[in-house]
């Protein structure tokens, strides 16, 4: 709990950010200090050790997702892989339409790495209406792939955002928010 009082402690609360009546919280903040870095790190990898879950791949979302993403694939020793919004990336990949609050969007991911049956952990920062995490679960179980853990440093609790998911039995997260 040290941890996640030091975490919990790092992260900026910005109200009225980016538009007046939302409260947006700042990711950065965990990065901006080393004791809250190395917290975040620990408490992801001592949570997915306590799980005891088979990971083959660490699959991360655009953009804060890319920032700790490789630190837990480089740990566990296994491949990172992007997802990201439609035509940024390169070489073979696989899209999925998903609506967003207003309007719709378009996110892809690499498939080099990801055969059939590979075990997938997918990270983001922050869960909110869930529609982002909930499309990037899709796209990965359309390859074939066994999503075994999905996990976010923040639920925004309020929004129900875990009904978008397809399995909030394997959901992880380390800080709430109302
Ligand atoms: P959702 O699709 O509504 O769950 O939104 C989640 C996405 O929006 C994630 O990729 C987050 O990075 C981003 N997001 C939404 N609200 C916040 C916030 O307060 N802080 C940081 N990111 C946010």
């Amino acid at each position: 709990t040290q941890n996640l009082d030091l975490l919990r402690s790092s992260l900026k609360l910005c109200p009225n950010f980016p538009k007046k009546g939302i409260t947006f919280i700042d990711v950065f903040g965990a990065f901006a200090n080393p004791k809250a870095h190395r917290a975040l790190i620990d408490l992801i990898l001592s949570r997915l050790k306590k799980l005891g879950t088979t990971i083959d791949a660490v699959v991360g979302l655009e953009a804060r997702g890319f920032i700790f993403g490789p630190q837990i694939a480089l740990e566990l020793q296994v491949p990172f892989v992007p997802v990201r919004k439609l035509g940024k990336l390169p070489g073979k990949v696989a899209k999925i339409d998903y609506d967003l609050e207003y309007g719709k969007d378009t996110m892809e991911i690499q498939t080099q790495v990801l055969k059939p049956g590979t075990k997938i952990l997918l990270v983001d920062d922050l869960l909110a209406t869930g529609g982002t995490l909930g499309a990037a679960q899709k796209l990965c179980v359309d390859l074939g792939c066994e999503v075994v853990e999905t996990l976010v440093i923040i639920e925004l609790l309020g929004l129900n955002g875990r009904a978008k998911l397809t399995d909030v039995n394997h959901f992880t997260t380390l800080l709430q928010f109302s």
